[in-house]
């Protein structure tokens, strides 16, 4: 039975992840999610249903369009196994039960501005501010007071906006964009006041590291800007899945 519930979790997931995909590519083309129906970038070719499976249609056509060759990013395939993968820890930490399935959404929030924010350093604040407000309303169902939750949206928040205007005042450029503020206020609502220090503090870390790393794979020097959504969402992801038994190791 829990074998069955992995595979079936991970199907759901990738399934999700095809979805995402269509929100994150759409909206840094600016074209509409609903339609028209998934096609080739470049020549236009309408998509068959076995050229839509997740995962398997990008190792089917090995990751050309089967019209024109045209290559195919591997962010798609990327996007799909990483949604799988979530959705399947998920559900080996927390089984079938209500915080699989809110962590599965906000998961799924996470990875489009993860993606959008890596390619037009954007996060949108159609999820960053509807997502505070679901996040409020979630929290208690995961076991986050509303106290706890209201004011780790307002430290989170209130952090990174002071780290903003020290930065401005210190270096007069911008060196953390409000995108960044208005997803502190999420992750703070969602996850409570005792989840940030492990948020901030992992995410910097890994933010620095992964910062490198992207301006290497980018050939830009360290005066280009950096998203530091992505590192926030993969901290907080991660907070998820073993936050609270490295805290409490920590502590003791
Ligand atoms: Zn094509």
């Amino acid at each position: 039975m829990q074998l069955y519930l992995c595979i079936i979790s991970f199907i759901v997931g990738i399934c999700l992840g095809s979805f995402y995909n269509v929100c994150i590519f759409r909206y840094i083309k600016g074209e509409s999610i609903v339609s028209p129906s998934s096609h080739c970038p470049k020549c236009g070719h309408v998509l068959s249903w076995w050229e839509n499976i997740p995962l398997i249609s990008y190792i089917l056509l090995k990751g050309h369009c089967r019209k024109c060759k045209e290559k195919i990013s591997l962010k798609y395939f990327v996007v799909e196994l990483i949604s799988g993968i979530w959705s399947l820890l998920l559900m080996i930490k927390y089984g079938l039960s209500i915080p699989y399935f809110i962590y599965l959404g906000f998961g799924g929030i996470f990875i489009i501005l993860s993606f959008i924010d890596l390619d037009i350093y954007i996060l949108p604040d159609e999820l960053t501010l509807t997502g505070s407000i679901v996040a409020l309303m979630a929290a208690p169902l995961i076991g986050v007071d509303f106290l706890y939750s209201i004011s780790g949206a307002i430290f989170g928040a209130g952090m990174f906006f002071l780290i903003q205007k020290t930065y401005k005042i210190l270096k007069n450029k911008e060196g953390l964009g409000t995108g960044d503020i208005k997803l502190m206020f999420l992750l703070g609502a969602l996850l409570g006041i005792e989840a940030m220090p492990f948020i901030i503090f992992v995410g910097s870390v890994v933010g620095l590291i992964g910062g490198i790393l992207f301006l290497k794979i980018k050939g830009q020097d360290t005066q280009n800007p950096i998203p530091f959504g992505p590192f926030l969402c993969f901290s907080t992801m991660l907070y998820i899945l073993i936050g609270k038994e490295v805290m409490s190791l920590y502590y003791q």
